[in-house]
């Protein structure tokens, strides 16, 4: 597998047998959106492809549980912010089984006080951290000089500015972040060695990794939105302390838009990942996992991907036109390899569904056949599907015949001809028998 690195932006093999994967998942305290559904889906993907390519995949999308939004929309409801964060995180959970996704391993972030405090002590210990006069413990910028992700200039100005929480007159610098922030003993917080408060957000993705994988990972990814500040301040934590770079490979996966917008809440076009999978499941009743994730994979994932109706339903009709004369398909171990070998230049799904027309049209219904099945498709449910409207039709179209041919028996015309005209409506063929005409003629 070659991966395109966000931070060199190389393709760069993946090459350990051990791959570690550490994408940033959800700060629990709303409801999840289509962005983060779109992470999940091109990570699990990833996962299963270094799988069947003889890697051992360890995937870990962390959980923020500690973090100031969690705090205010647990405030507004009057319950724990553990309450709240432990509710959506179980929400995420159920949206993953949902949509289909292997659940990986999900570290909480305030299971991980110990490993921030330590990390943090170390940063202090090497002069890449200060104790401010606010008593908030802050990431030296200037201190680091390695390679990053993006200029660390003016957008850590805005970004740090937006957070009221640290005291920007306690800087030495206004780039510095907080590692630490002290809070009031009425507020939310932990005890630590810099007295009550609660860590930064960086800091605990850094302490999870280093807890989980001794301080690197082979790829670290997320959204793309994740690229700065939060994955540069994790490098700047993470490296001068364990001495070698964070991540081998750096992926970000391009944002979700809404019918060609940026999606957001004050817009009113946000998505979330629940009405998304009810969407889908509505084009499709019982296969809309299936369409969700399908859908997700329509575009690469470095790039934005519109979600609208015509996605979903020009995804449907790809994937039931792929199905057909898959029934009675049976498949070798090697007939997935090939789509595996597509896969396998940066995931590269739009080109691998390309591909995977060809084959269809080709006739090579094994190879077809094997990668639907690798992508969780449903082969045997999407065969079966009907579209719900003709089958409702079918059923009132049978009704009405039956009340028609009772009317002509009746000899109701007037009735027998406004059946027709309904039966005419739902595109039914009418063929009046001899008898009729003959009654027309009268
Ligand atoms: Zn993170």
């Amino acid at each position: 597998m070659q991966l395109k690195d966000s931070l060199s932006g190389e393709l760069r093999p993946v090459q350990p047998q051990q791959v570690s994967i550490y994408a940033c998942g959800i700060t629990p305290y709303s409801s999840a959106h289509v962005g983060h559904a779109r992470t999940y889906v091109v990570f699990d993907l990833l996962a299963k492809v270094l799988q069947q390519q003889g890697h051992e995949v360890s995937l870990v999308r962390n959980v923020t549980d500690i973090d100031d939004k969690i705090i205010a929309a647990a405030a507004k409801e009057g319950v724990s912010w553990h309450e709240l964060s432990q509710r959506y995180a179980r929400e995420n959970r159920m949206l993953m089984v949902k949509t289909g996704l292997a659940i990986p391993r999900e570290p909480h972030a305030s299971h991980f006080l110990e490993d921030i405090f330590k990390l943090t002590q170390a940063l202090l210990d090497k002069g890449h951290a200060y104790v401010a006069a606010s008593g908030d413990v802050l990431y030296r910028v200037a201190s680091f000089d390695g390679p990053l992700l993006m200029p660390h200039k003016e957008g850590s100005l805005r970004s740090e500015q937006g957070n009221s929480r640290v005291d920007a007159s306690g800087k030495e610098d206004l780039r510095d972040f907080a590692l630490w922030k002290r809070a009031e003993a009425s507020e939310v917080g932990f005890d630590s060695p810099w007295g009550w408060g609660r860590p930064g957000w960086h800091i605990e993705c850094s302490a999870m990794i280093s807890a989980l994988f001794g301080g690197s990972v082979t790829i670290h990814g997320g959204g793309v939105d994740l690229k700065f500040p939060h994955h540069q301040a994790e490098i700047m934590q993470s490296e001068p302390i364990f001495g070698r770079p964070l991540a081998d490979i750096w992926m970000h996966n391009g944002s979700v838009l809404s019918e060609g917008q940026k999606m957001s809440k004050s817009l009113g076009n946000f998505v979330t990942w629940e009405h998304a999978l009810n969407q889908s499941d509505e084009l499709v009743p019982g296969l809309g996992a299936d369409l969700l994730r399908v859908s997700m994979l329509q575009a690469h994932w470095q790039k934005p991907l519109d979600w609208s109706d015509s996605l979903l339903y020009s995804t449907k009709a790809e994937l039931l036109h792929l199905v057909q004369g898959l029934g009675s398909v049976k498949t070798q171990p090697q007939d997935l390899e090939p789509f595996i070998a597509q896969l396998s230049s940066n995931l590269n799904t739009p080109a691998a569904f390309v591909w995977l027309r060809g084959q269809h049209k080709l006739g090579n219904s094994a190879v077809v056949r094997a990668a639907l099945d690798f992508l969780g498709v449903n082969v045997e449910g999407w065969l079966a599907f009907k579209e719900p409207s003709l089958v409702a039709n079918a059923q009132l179209i049978e009704l009405l015949q039956a009340q028609r041919a009772q009317a002509r028996q009746d000899k109701d015309w007037a009735r027998s001809d406004e059946l027709r005209e309904q039966l005419r409506a739902l595109g039914a063929e009418v063929q009046d028998t001899p008898t009729r005409r003959q009654s027309n003629l009268q």
